[in-house]
């Protein structure tokens, strides 16, 4: 399986990274050692030392498909989760100074604690979901889908027009305004729709 992540998703996190808004989906790959699953303890690795929370609505793909057009795409996904897309932000910075790609900054070893998924049929449009995440109890990102720059259907149109998506992908749709730094002790907990579905201890 493969996961794609989605930068600038939402206007106002584009913003306080200072970046433009984008015209086409930016999209990123992390390789299948990134996930994190079980609510396992995240280990602060020692080649960063910024590493940010960025809490996402997660699409599993459920099936085959290349060339899927908007009006098809939700015949390609059953559930959704929750996950982190752990960012190591003073690699990013670095990469992206110098027109670098962003693999390490983004793909390293569990950068990407997920949760259990659930049916989509608990939310009538996908567009309309309250997300968000928890440090240590206190509300630090509070999105909702409504606001993503390219929503669902694009992005599996987009994608699927370059890269064939498969059964278990997993797209990481972007992350609303809010991220920031973790450190070891802290406890980061996602929610989806008020409901905690993923906890991420810090050790
Ligand atoms: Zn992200």
């Amino acid at each position: 399986m493969k996961i794609i992540g989605v930068g600038r998703n939402y206007k106002a996190h584009a913003g306080e990274l200072h970046n433009p808004i984008p015209t086409e989906p930016i999209l990123f790959l992390k390789p299948d050692t990134a996930l994190l699953k079980n609510n396992d303890d995240f280990y602060y690795p020692d080649f960063t030392k910024d590493i940010h929370y960025e809490i996402e609505l997660v699409i599993k793909i459920s099936k085959e498909g290349k060339f899927i057009s908007e009006k098809y795409a939700d015949n390609y996904y059953d559930e959704i989760g929750i996950g982190i897309d752990f960012t190591a932000r003073d690699l990013q910075d670095k990469a992206k100074a110098q027109g670098l790609p962003w693999t390490l900054a983004k793909g390293f070893n569990h950068s990407a604690p997920i949760s259990e998924f659930v049916s989509k049929k608990n939310w009538p449009n996908i567009q309309s979901i309250p997300f968000g995440l928890k440090q240590n109890d206190v509300w630090k990102q509070q999105g909702n889908t409504a606001d993503m720059v390219f929503p669902v259907p694009t992005l599996i149109h987009y994608i699927s027009t370059f890269i064939t998506l498969k059964k278990g992908d997993l797209i990481f749709t972007g992350t609303p305004a809010g991220v920031g730094s973790i450190a070891r002790g802290d406890v980061l907990e996602g929610y989806l729709d008020n409901q905690k579905l993923l906890t991420c201890a810090i050790k």
